[in-house]
């Protein structure tokens, strides 16, 4: 009958419900099995203990041990979520993400509930979040709000052998408002001296041997050693010098593939780019392999790759068939994939520097360090005995390559940092306690683009303008063109721009074989030459009329992915702006008016157009020409603001727009007096500036 039918179908989906959860339990077993596999896991009680002991810990072990997801998870299993939560900070927000999401799988628990990652422009968190894994950044901006950390029980500095700015500020923050350390007379405004944490545990990780350093800089702190569990790895050097490392790694991988027993491989290149080049030419030159050979499993990670895709790569590798893994330095250390029994080092990444002389900062594909190779090699070696094909010679690894990675904080702009610093009361930078002290130069050249932007006043205290500017997660520039924007009345179109420019270059798409039309489609953003911020404008401006539809999207080949990135960033710019009390003025048809906004943060960024069709800064000339992809790339306008520069064949300028030169005057009149705008007088260009630029 029709009622028996029903029961039984109403009894198939309780057996199935069953079935479910104790699929679900059994994973779930499985995943606390796993745990106590790791090499970690034996020195749980001894660590814990330590902890209790002493304030802070140095704790040192081999990348897989289990550090990241494990030490939180044993804290919190001893109780040190009773009073507070428990911090991890991160290099990268990939490593904030995935590894957050893997804890929150372990604990069986939803990500953003109990266990939850916040990073910039994304905050993954709730109420009830006790675990807490995030940027080195973000947590720097926790201090702005709570310099005591007062919501913590325990902060854990991971992956501190990174040496990011952030972590190394950190440090000093640490000291300050954590410890006290004799410090305090560098504060000026001390809100409640009495409030540093005596109680409060501070856990610094990291993955290579020389903790000596971080022991010693918070006054000789116990180094906690975790043995690691290591097999031998075969290194393989080039007989010769690779003239194109992509191609080698390539045809290392194809040989692989193709002749080795069975073990996933690891590549490490320096950026998106190479990765997706490698991905296609991999996957061109496997399709003719035929079927005897194995399948390839292509995994491409990087720090712009979409969430859903960064999963893919912890996937159990089918039997017969191959991974192959194309990694950033992300995988040096931050991630641990299991099953890697191949790694290719071609031996490059793209590195941060700058000249404070010029006030110049780029992105420069550079050898790795020894230790950066040393930790790739070990890659190889975690689960069986492994091979590590290193694309260069054993007398470069020799004589061309330093011992370590010069830590950031020497080799970056640091206006962020002192905007933030000061912010925070602490005036002394000279003083200021850093592991490894920036150059002095460097420091100089900060406080001189902070006071030229208006955030510090003369004396070097910050002004209404530096406070309301150190509200925006934003580089001060950014910061400066948003409050900039109040008197020009256009905030909503200066925050679309601004979330944009953060999106970087993935706004248009450019496939191989429909060039033509997508160039076209960019064009029609162009009209008028308004130049590329506006174009930027126009996008999200049009997008926005469509209901942000996909299918619009899709037409004008445009990124659906990076545009609801940049609405996300709107969006929390927008909340940002009642806070400094700026109106969010439109004014869409302006163009002047949001040319100004834009000049007032970028008036370092002015270049003026030379007879040979090239430009030149115009402080500290240097050469440079517009980059191909922008709108006035054959328009050439006499006088420009650009957004950033990028070394490829040429310094190129990013994302351009037409200025005229009296703006300059009158927006910046700290930086530019009359005569360095003056048409003329810059014509005949005095003696020793030619030099310059060539030394
Ligand atoms: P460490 O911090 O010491 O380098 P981790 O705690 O990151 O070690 O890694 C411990 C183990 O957890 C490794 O076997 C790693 O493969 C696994 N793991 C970490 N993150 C993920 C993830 N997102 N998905 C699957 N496994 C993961
Ligand atoms: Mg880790």
């Amino acid at each position: 009958s029709i009622l028996d039918g029903m029961k039984d179908e109403e009894e198939e989906k309780e057996d199935e419900k069953q079935i479910k959860k104790l699929a679900a339990k059994s994973a779930f077993d499985k995943l606390q099995e796993d745990r106590k596999m790791l090499p970690m896991f034996p020195y749980r009680e001894e660590l814990l203990k330590a902890v209790e002991q002493y304030q802070v810990l140095v704790i040192v072990g081999e990348t897989g041990s289990g550090k990241t997801t494990q030490i939180p998870q044993y804290l919190h299993e001893a109780g040190y979520t009773k009073n507070g939560k428990i911090g991890c900070t991160q290099p990268r927000r990939v490593a904030a993400m995935s590894v957050s999401a893997r804890v929150a799988e372990e604990m069986g628990v939803k990500l953003g509930h109990e266990v939850g990652y916040s990073i910039r422009f994304e905050d993954c968190t709730s109420e009830k979040t006790i675990l807490k894994y995030m940027t080195d950044g973000m947590l720097l901006r926790e201090f702005l709000s709570e310099p005591d950390l007062a919501s913590y029980s325990v902060m854990m500095v991971d992956e501190a052998h990174e040496r990011t700015v952030s972590t190394d500020v950190l440090f000093g923050l640490v000291k300050v408002f954590l410890f006290n350390n004799g410090s305090v007379v560098m504060i000026s405004f001390v809100k409640d001296i009495t409030r540093f944490r005596p109680d409060i545990k501070l856990l610094i990780s990291s993955a290579t041997l020389d903790a000596e350093k971080f022991s010693a800089y918070f006054d000789g702190a116990p180094i906690f050693r975790i043995p690691g569990r290591r097999y031998p790895v075969d290194i393989l050097y080039t007989k010769a010098p690779e003239a194109d490392y992509l191609e080698a790694a390539v045809v290392t991988v194809l040989q692989i593939h193709v002749t080795m027993p069975p073990g996933d491989v690891l590549v490490f290149f320096t950026g998106q780019e190479e990765i997706e080049a490698a991905e296609e030419i991999l996957k061109t030159r496997t399709r003719g392999l035929g079927t005897r050979i194995g399948e390839m499993i292509i995994c491409p990670i990087y720090a712009n790759l979409p969430s859903d895709l960064q999963t893919k790569i912890f996937e159990e590798t089918p039997e017969g068939a191959r991974k192959v893994v194309l990694a950033t330095n992300i995988a040096e250390t931050s991630l641990t994939i299991d099953g890697i029994k191949y790694v290719i080092d071609p031996g490059f990444c793209k590195q941060k520097s700058y000249n404070p002389r010029t006030g110049m900062e780029s992105l420069i594909v550079t050898p790795v360090s020894k230790a950066a190779a040393q930790q790739r090699t070990g890659r190889a070696g975690r689960t069986s005995p492994g091979k590590c094909f290193r694309l260069y010679t054993a007398h470069a690894y020799q004589t061309e390559m330093d011992d370590n990675t010069v830590p950031e904080i020497q080799r970056t702009n640091l206006g962020n940092v002192v905007l933030m610093l000061k912010s925070l009361g602490i005036h002394d930078l000279i003083n200021f306690d850093f592991m490894d002290p920036p150059p002095a130069e460097t420091l100089l050249r900060a406080l001189e683009q902070l006071y030229a932007l208006g955030a510090l006043n003369d004396r070097g205290e910050l002004t209404k303008m530096g406070r309301r500017m150190a509200e925006f997660p934003l580089d001060p520039m950014l910061s400066k063109m948003i409050v900039a924007s109040d008197k020009f009345k256009c905030a909503e179109e200066v925050v679309t721009i601004c979330s944009m420019l953060t999106v970087g270059n993935s706004i248009f798409y450019r496939p191989k074989d429909k060039q033509v039309h997508a160039d076209n489609a960019r064009m029609n953003f162009h009209s008028g030459n308004v130049g590329d911020h506006l174009a930027l404008l126009k996008v999200f401006d049009s997008w926005k009329e469509t209901d942000f539809s996909t299918q619009w999207c899709y037409e004008n080949y445009i990124q659906v992915r990076s545009m609801k990135r940049a609405r996300d960033i709107r969006d929390q710019l927008e909340g940002l702006l009642e806070r400094v009390e700026i109106e969010a003025a439109s004014n869409p048809d302006d163009h002047e008016a949001i040319k100004k906004a834009i000049t007032s943060g970028f008036f370092y960024h002015t270049a003026k157009l030379q007879k040979n069709g090239s430009y030149r800064t115009l402080k500290n000339p240097q050469t440079v020409t517009i980059h191909p992809s922008s709108g006035l790339s054959q328009v050439l306008p006499r006088w420009v603001v650009y957004h950033e520069l990028v070394f490829t064949t040429k310094e190129y300028m990013r994302q351009v727009i037409e200025i005229k030169p009296e703006w300059l005057v009158e927006i910046a009149p700290h930086y530019y007096k009359k005569s360095d705008v003056e048409d003329t007088a810059s014509q005949k260009m005095p003696k020793g500036r030619g030099r310059a630029a060539m030394d």
